[in-house]
Parts: structure tokens; sequence; C-alpha cells
């Protein structure tokens, strides 16, 4: 590969998809277990650009790295670990893979199209309320992506999911494949293992490259949304030991900061680093009325910044973040005045189909056409009907 520069092999034909062997950058090769191959399933690297968001403090200036954009059907953070995760589900011979989350997953419907491009099966555990587990659970946003490609969906009750655990029921699941001869793959809830950490240390690669080559831009901050951990476990480690330095902010979604920390510190003891967490991330409840569930000024924040910037945040993750790092800028501007910050749009689009109800009332207008009398028609012979 001397001389060909990371985007133009990228670009290569045959290169999507493909495995790679895997080294990781030199601030990183102490860190172990390390792993040695990769599968490419996302577009990187992901373009940063300014973000003008309205009403910031003095001299903030707020750039967005845009991990929403990573792919299509398969985009968002989660791609990033399932490079690791899939490229070892691949070396250890699995047919399938298990995997976790709420019933709105993009992690499940990230894992189950990145399971059918590498010819696997995938299987899902989804949580749900008590009332919808016996039923369909439908075709609404990421359901409708798993369905097509064919992923096997079992359903838990909330209650279920508390009293057993998602690693007992990954298990029992295991224990069934394996029982009829399959070999699958267990993921964890949200890919946050400490393979799947090196996601986000590879991430903090992309972004240091993408500073190097830019010049001028150099980041105090990363502002990034955590459901499950993993992605600030990679960013954190990754941007202490880099030359980017910058501070980690984590806005989380479900559970809370102490649980966080402490989930975090494995990942990093996990791959024998003598790091705090304590050290390496902010941690701040942004979880508001609950996991996936919204308060209408935080839909509102979500359609308000999608009408001024174009960006169109979930309203899960990335818009709750946002919404606790504006509201932490306008209680404390000091903390955040000439910082230049850098914000990680994790994705999670096709999550925002199940808030169409909610959101109704905020979108944009629209109107029947006002056709003037005798409009003539300028385009063909109008004989189409
Ligand atoms: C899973 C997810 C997150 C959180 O990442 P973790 O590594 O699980 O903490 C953030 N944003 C989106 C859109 C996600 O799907």
């Amino acid at each position: 590969m001397a001389g060909v520069s990371a985007a133009s092999a990228a670009g290569k034909i045959g290169s999507f998809l493909s495995k790679k062997p895997y080294a990781p950058p030199s601030w990183a090769s102490h860190l172990s277990p390390a792993p040695s191959q990769t599968f490419s399933l996302g577009h990187f690297p992901t373009p940063i650009h300014k973000w003008n968001l309205p009403n910031l403090p003095n001299g903030t200036e707020v750039w967005i790295k845009r991990d929403d954009i990573s792919g299509m059907q398969l985009s968002g953070n989660k791609v990033r670990k399932l490079e690791f995760l899939m490229a070892d589900a691949v070396a250890q011979g699995a047919d399938c893979v298990i995997t976790v989350g709420g019933i709105q997953s993009n992690h499940c419907r990230a894992t189950a199209v990145a399971a059918k491009y590498l010819n696997l099966d995938c299987y899902l555990i989804l949580r749900t309320s008590k009332l919808l587990v016996d039923k369909d659970p439908g075709l609404v946003g990421n359901l409708l992506v798993e369905r097509l490609v064919g992923a096997h969906i079992d359903l838990v009750s909330k209650e279920e999911y508390g009293k057993i655990g998602s690693v007992a029921l990954a298990d029992l699941l295991k224990k069934k494949l394996l029982e009829e001869g399959r070999k699958p793959y267990v993921i964890p809830v949200g890919g946050s293992n400490s393979l799947g950490t090196w996601g986000y240390i590879e991430a903090i690669r992309e972004i240091e490259h993408q500073i190097q080559i830019s010049g001028d831009v150099q980041f105090d901050d990363i502002v990034v949304a955590c459901g499950s951990g993993g992605t600030i476990a990679g960013l954190a480690l990754g941007s202490k030991l880099s030359s980017l330095k910058a501070k980690v902010h984590a806005f989380s979604v479900c559970d809370d900061p102490g649980y966080f920390h402490s989930y975090v510190q494995d990942l990093i003891d996990g791959l024998h680093s003598d790091l705090r967490s304590h050290d390496l991330v902010n941690i701040e409840n942004a979880k508001g009325l609950g996991y996936a569930m919204n308060t209408a000024e935080e839909l509102k924040f979500v359609k308000d910044i999608a009408a001024a910037t174009g960006i169109v945040l979930d309203p899960v993750y990335s818009g709750k973040a946002a919404y606790g790092m504006l509201k932490d800028m306008g209680t404390n501007p000091a903390k955040w005045e000439r910082r230049k910050i850098l914000f990680v749009h994790t994705g999670g689009l096709l999550g925002l189909y199940d808030k169409v109800d909610e959101l109704s009332s905020l979108s944009g207008s629209w109107r029947r056409m006002d056709l003037e009398e005798s409009v003539p028609r300028k385009d063909g012979t109008g004989k189409m009907f």
C-alpha cells in the first residue's frame, strides 16, 4: 500500500466489504488484546464540518463529525464497532450472530445488515413493552430494515429483560442454536466490549488524520451521546493517548453516570490500560423522561435544529446529547467560551420514524398547490394519462 493514501485505497473496487489486516495506531500499540483483522463495512472517513448552531457562547465553535452518514441501512456509530466484531465472528467460523437491544435498536439493525453482507444469519432479541410482546412488531423504522434483510426476531418484555438480563437471554438463544448444530457468535448490547472499543479508537486516528491534512483546526472538546459505553470508551482512550488530547463530554441517555464510569473502566481495564475513566471523560445525565422517551421540548429542539442547520438529530441519542450540550452552554457559558468543540453525530435516523405521531404537530407546513386557471403545459405532449 506504499504511496497510496487511505482515502484512495478505500475507493478501490472490491475494498468495501473486504477483510483487511489491522494494525493499531502507534500510540495504541500497548493496548491488548488488539484485533488483527477488520472488515470494511462503513464509508470512512466521515466528513467533519462547521455546525452553525444558534445561540452559542462567545467565540464558541461547534464542528460536527458525521458518523450518521457512515452508510445508509448500515450506518451510525455501530458500524465502527462491527468492523472488528464481524471480523472476529468470521475468524471464529460463526455461521450466525446473536445480539440484543431495544425494539428500535440501531445496533441491532446495523448488525442485521452487516451479518447479511457477510452471509451470516442474524438473531435479534428485542425488548418491548409487556403490552406489545405478543404482537407483530410491525415495520416501523429499524424494524423495516431488520425484517427486509431477514433477521430472526425474538421479542421479550422489559420486565423479562430486567429480570433475566441481556447476557443470560443471549446465552439461552445461543444454547438453542448450538443444539441445532449452528455456530452462533454473540455480540453484546451496543457492541460495547473491549473488541468493539477499537472502533472509536480507530475513529480517533481518523480524526487525527483529518486534522493533520486540514492544518488550522484543533479541537478542545469532543461531545457525544452515550448509550452502552463503547463509543465513549474508545473516544476517551484514543483522545488521551493520541495527539488529539481533547476533553470528552458524554451525555448519557439511559442509566446514570456512575454506572457508565464503571462500565467504561471495565472496557479500559479489558485493554490492559492503566488509565482511569474519571480522568478521561466527563459524563452527564441527559436521560430526561427515560430511554427512547422524549419531552415535547426535546422533540421541538430536534425540529428547530433541523430547520436551522439541516442536521437531523435522532431523538434517542444525538438529539438528547445536543440538547444537553446547548442547555449546559446556556447555564455555564464561561465553561464553553472560545472553545472548539467536535460533536460526534452517531446516527439513528431510522429511529425517528417511531416518533412521527409526536412530531407531526411540529413539522413543516404543506399546502394544496394553487393552479391558475389555464397554465399551458411546457414539457412533452401531455398525453401521459
Ligand atoms: C448506540 C448509539 C449511541 C450510543 O453509543 P454507545 O457506544 O452504545 O454508547 C449513540 N447514538 C446512536 C444513534 C446509537 O445508535
